[in-house]
């Protein structure tokens, strides 16, 4: 049994977006685990709050809580405490940009040892057969390099970080603000409590520098618009001895002329011949891996859609492919010439309703119109 989320964020029913949001960036702040460690009420609390407010901030979601009530619209599954990553929010909240800009200087967090290295994101067009069928390919990054010349320390050789002078080494400096005075991150070594004594000349003091890599990628069959490859180990460089992010590839499939595609399965429109469909035949239609023979039976209708089982693109799971669906569409003939003409005409004399079940069935609905 949880708490009803207005009384949990302290707002009443009618509160507007603008209040709830207020008071949860209120709450959020006072019981975000960065500001309580190991404070188990507190993460509680947290977790509560972020709830509530997940739900309360999503007009739909409030609708559908203030129509069923608490107990069961959490018991319902949608929105309960269990699903919810707190912390998602929360950076959703604030922009994603982790939290130290928002408590201003107050992050006590010094940043001294090893730090793994940025993931890396890199956008990949590639044609609609190398989808289908995978492909290697090399792209070209730019990332962040250890430092040779300083082995990533950033400092000259010989030389080493010494404690910084202006924070005695704690990564924080106080300052006086009218009656308050405030700790803030030391501006001079960036809260690292270390500075450089002599820069290293090809870094500039970072222990690290932009290059460009080139990296061989393999685009496994079946991907689509939106896959993500990972590259293990191929992001940037971390810092003081950190392991390096990692790399993805994210892939953006063409179009192609002939083909649409839904996941697994193709889709074509293929133009039928008038006497074909009439009479029935065998016609060729394009698929990814060649052409193949379409049984077309006689009496074919337009927009008619046919399976071409197991000609579609092979699952990403390494076993199976989609199905190819052809929709053919039936050509009226034109550029007739006079021989032409005359047959078709003795044709249509020759046909009576038994041809055309559709209009016989039509004149007849459609009677009283005609008389
Ligand atoms: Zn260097
Ligand atoms: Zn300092």
């Amino acid at each position: 049994m949880g708490k009803d989320y207005y009384e949990t964020l302290g707002v009443g029913r009618s509160a507007s977006q603008d209040d709830i949001k207020k008071a949860y960036r209120k709450l959020a702040i006072k019981y975000h685990p960065d500001k309580n460690p190991g404070d188990k009420e507190a993460e509680e609390s947290f977790k509560e709050v972020s709830s509530a407010y997940e739900v309360l901030s999503d007009d739909q979601k409030r609708r559908k809580y203030d129509q069923f009530g608490h107990d069961a619209y959490t018991r319902s599954g949608r929105g309960g405490g269990e699903n919810v990553d707190p912390f998602d929010i929360f950076s959703q909240f604030f922009g994603g940009s982790g939290f130290d800009s928002f408590f201003g200087g107050g992050s006590s967090r010094q940043q001294t040892g090893p730090q793994p290295g940025a993931d890396l994101r890199y956008n990949l067009q590639v044609d609609f057969e190398d989808a289908v069928f995978g492909a290697d390919r090399e792209i070209e990054i730019p990332r962040a390099e250890t430092c040779s010349r300083c082995t990533g320390s950033g400092c000259e050789e010989g030389t080493s970080r010494k404690s910084c002078p202006a924070c005695h080494g704690t990564g924080q400096v106080t300052m006086a603000q009218g009656f308050f005075s405030i700790r803030q991150r030391c501006p001079t070594c960036r809260g690292t409590g270390e500075v450089i004594e002599k820069p290293c000349r090809q870094c500039s003091g970072e222990g690290r520098v932009q290059k460009r890599k080139r990296i061989q990628i393999r685009i496994p069959a079946g991907v689509d618009t939106g896959s993500r490859l990972r590259v293990a180990g191929e992001g940037e460089a971390g810092r003081r001895g950190g392991p390096r992010g990692d790399l993805y590839v994210v892939i953006h499939v063409r179009d192609h002329d002939v083909f649409e595609r839904d996941g697994e399965d193709l889709y074509c429109e293929v133009p039928l011949a008038f006497h074909l469909a009439a009479l029935g035949g065998k016609i060729q239609v394009p698929t990814v891996g060649g052409p193949a023979e379409l049984k077309i039976p006689s009496g074919t209708q337009s927009g008619s859609v046919f399976r071409l089982r197991g000609k579609g693109i092979p699952s990403l799971r390494g076993y199976g492919r989609g199905d190819q669906h052809v929709r053919v569409v039936i050509e009226v003939p034109t550029n007739l010439n006079g021989g032409q003409k005359a047959k078709l005409k003795e044709f249509g004399e020759s046909c009576d309703e038994r041809v055309h079940p559709k209009l016989r069935a039509f004149l007849k609905k459609a009677k009283r119109f005609f008389s």
